[in-house]
């Protein structure tokens, strides 16, 4: 069997489309241009190329950016004053805070220092909190409305758009980070997918892994996932990104999943550019619920 492949280019080409629509619709209806605020202390190679990567997709879908740089210097209470500056600002409808943070800074009350509501990368425990506690699709949501990392939620999306569906299934998902792992098991887990989530404690996780009629990997582990723990015909999803001899591998082996699983995605070109997009869309989300 050869996998059909989960395009997340082809994807999140569309939905660009889609939402320059709705970016343009938006603007002439209010006049308010969404707006995200991106804050980092230092110059982490990784952070400096992601903040350029976004302000570049904002920017071709209409929507402004700006870069709030400090010195890899900076105290938490700089971090959380420009934080609470850019809470206040009316023209910011999203924020971003990027890691790594300097040494010895408190991440979490960095974090908490967010507005839950400009809170687009969905770090904040409120936003978290609100996942955790929505009900299962279908039913009354339970929880005010909320944000969910762009990560998980482009994996969920590029899933939804080739017609997968969740309810009943068996469900494995490798990793269990704040910002992939747990996030894609509780949405997976609203869908009415049955879920196991594996970890580093994971007891004879290839037996596990080929209980899975849906796949999910985020470890960060090159090629950790072997084409015998896929069961035949599974939907495979890999958010894994390595730098093997500059080059980029998921979590999975790929060339031997692809001979057995039924869906696919490869890296690069899978989860990666739904990332973006996912940002987009809850940029607008928030500027839209802020102008009511
Ligand atoms: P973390 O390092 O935060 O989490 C890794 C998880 O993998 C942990 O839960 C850890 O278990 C688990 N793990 C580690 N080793 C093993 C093992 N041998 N067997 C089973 N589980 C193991 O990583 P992230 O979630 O932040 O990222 C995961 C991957 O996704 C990385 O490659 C990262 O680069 C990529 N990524 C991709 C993005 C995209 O846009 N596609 C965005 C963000 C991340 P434990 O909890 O026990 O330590």
């Amino acid at each position: 069997m050869t996998a059909t492949l989960l395009d997340g280019r082809a994807t999140a080409k569309a939905m660009r489309a889609e939402l320059n629509e709705a970016v343009a619709e938006f603007k002439e209806q209010t006049g308010v241009t969404p707006t995200i605020a991106v804050v980092r202390a230092g110059e982490d190679p990784g952070s400096v190329w992601y903040a350029n990567s976004i302000k570049k997709t904002m920017a071709g879908r209409g929507m402004d950016s700006q870069l709030h740089v400090l010195p890899l210097t900076a105290t938490e209470e700089e971090l959380v004053a420009l934080v609470a500056e850019l809470n206040a600002d009316p023209s910011i409808h999203g924020i971003m805070i990027q890691e790594p943070m300097p040494k010895g800074m408190d991440e979490a009350a960095v974090k908490a220092a967010l507005s839950p509501d400009k809170d687009v990368d969905g770090v904040h425990d409120v936003n978290a909190g609100r996942l955790a506690n929505a009900a299962p699709a279908g039913r009354p949501p339970g929880v005010r409305p909320f944000f969910v990392p762009a990560t998980p939620a482009g994996g969920m999306e590029l899933m939804r758009r080739y017609g997968i569906e969740f309810s009943g299934k068996n469900v494995v998902i490798i990793g269990r980070s704040p910002i992939v792992g747990k996030p894609m098991a509780l949405l997976l887990m609203r869908e009415n997918a049955t879920v196991t989530v594996c970890h580093s404690r994971t007891k004879d996780l290839p037996a596990v892994c080929r209980e899975a009629d849906i796949l999910c990997v985020a470890v960060g582990r090159a090629e950790m996932v072997k084409g015998d723990w896929i069961k035949p015909g599974a939907v495979v999803v890999d958010f894994g990104v390595n730098d093997v001899e500059g080059k980029m591998i998921g979590d999975v082996a790929y060339a031997e999943a692809a001979e057995i699983a039924g869906m696919i995605t490869p890296v690069p070109g899978g989860t990666g550019p739904m990332t973006n997009i996912m940002l987009c869309q809850n940029l607008l989300v928030a500027a839209k619920r802020k102008a009511g």
